[in-house]
């Protein structure tokens, strides 16, 4: 089963315990990390690519593949595993992961899973998170001692910092479950890619390009946005928004008229 596609059949909460332990003992070791589907974060991509010495673009040519979204039309990274039988992810060894600290969120979380709802509040839509657990046959984790809630599973994989970041990000995920929410149009889905993974073509498309004559960005932003890949995730999210005409988060110049149909 993939980490992406697993069915929630009972939703869970921060102070639900469970019995857990991964090690390099365990006789599953490493068995996770095949024939998988992970799908990537902006921040996954980020870590990685600094990890690995490469730009976004060599990274996600080498190591991943698109999957556009079913319902949203959203274009997404996924990880693409070795292409022979056994089908291992690129990155694992009998040692264990060799990019365990810049290791994907998905791989942080597993076992446990994620997910948000958007539900009627009083005072309008809002987001509910809960949690579900991925067992798997292969995986004998779950018959160690070791005891977690899984707000202590989730602090112990520091998967805080990776959900900070990709917050805003997993919102525009959310928007599949809205009825009648327009599919992309090709051109909309290459701006979303890049905008969430593909950062360094972003940022040349945000500098050598007709981008600041055409939007009143304020200079911090522009300062932030030049050299903090976190601080242009946040900015990318922004730019999507805009796109996808979901909320106006970027403001034209006043002259940007004359500069439009060169952007
Ligand atoms: S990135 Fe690491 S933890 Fe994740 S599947 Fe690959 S080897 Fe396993
Ligand atoms: S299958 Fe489960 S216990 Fe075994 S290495 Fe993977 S996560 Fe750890």
């Amino acid at each position: 089963m993939s980490k992406m596609d697993s069915v929630v059949t009972e939703k869970y909460t921060l102070d639900t315990k469970f019995k857990f332990r991964c090690h390099k003992g365990i006789k599953c070791f490493t068995h996770c990390c095949s024939n998988i589907e992970i799908l990537l974060t902006p921040y996954d991509v980020v870590r990685l690519k600094k990890r690995l010495g490469m730009t976004s673009g060599e990274f996600l040519g080498k190591y991943s593949y698109v999957k556009t979204d079913e319902k949203s039309s959203h274009p997404h990274a996924i990880l693409k595993m070795n292409d022979d039988q056994e089908r291992k992810c690129p990155f694992v060894t009998d040692e264990g992961c060799t990019v365990y600290t810049d290791r994907p969120a998905n791989c942080r979380y597993y076992p446990v899973g994620q997910g948000t709802l958007k539900k009627d509040g009083k005072d309008g839509p809002v987001e509910e998170e809960f949690y579900f657990f991925i067992k798997e046959p292969h995986c004998y984790g779950f018959h160690e001692k070791q005891e977690w809630t899984i707000e202590s599973w989730r602090k112990d994989q520091e998967v805080d910092l990776y959900d900070r970041v990709n917050r805003d990000w997993k919102g525009l995920q959310l928007r599949k479950n809205l009825i009648g929410q327009p599919e992309l149009d090709p051109q909309k889905q290459t701006q979303f890619y890049m905008a969430s993974y593909d950062l360094d073509k972003f940022r040349e498309f945000i500098f050598n390009s007709n981008f600041l004559n055409i939007f009143d960005i304020d200079d911090e932003t522009v300062g932030k946005i030049k050299t903090d890949d976190v601080e242009l995730i946040h900015f990318g999210v922004r730019y999507i928004k805009y796109v996808m005409m979901i909320e106006e988060t970027l403001k034209l110049k006043q002259d940007s008229g004359k500069y439009r149909k060169d952007k």
